[in-house]
């Protein structure tokens, strides 16, 4: 008997405060020159607010994002700098 696993896999949404990556203090760069494409923040961000691309290239959903910095401290090469918000 096949047996199928389903992981719970959740997307960014607006919650009821709006977009909530107004909260946010810091905020990820991504230098994609560095970038190895080895999908760690992606699989780490806790908000679902890294983007894949088809080709695993990887972007910052910044309506979304908290700036926590769980992507930089993740990321092998140091590809993600988290720089003050403006
Ligand atoms: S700073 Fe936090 S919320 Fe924003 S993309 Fe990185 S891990 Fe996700
Ligand atoms: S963790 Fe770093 S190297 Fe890996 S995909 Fe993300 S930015 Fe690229």
């Amino acid at each position: 008997m096949e047996v199928k696993i389903y992981l719970p896999l959740s997307s960014p949404t607006v919650g009821a405060i709006g977009k909530t990556g107004l909260w946010r203090v810091f905020k990820p760069v991504i230098d994609q020159e560095k970038c190895t494409k080895c999908l760690q923040c992606w699989l780490f961000c806790p908000d679902a607010s890294i983007k894949r691309a088809e080709d695993d290239s990887v972007s910052v959903d910044y309506e979304y994002c908290k700036g926590c910095g769980i992507c930089s401290d993740v990321c092998p090469v140091g590809a993600i700098e988290m720089v003050k918000e403006g």
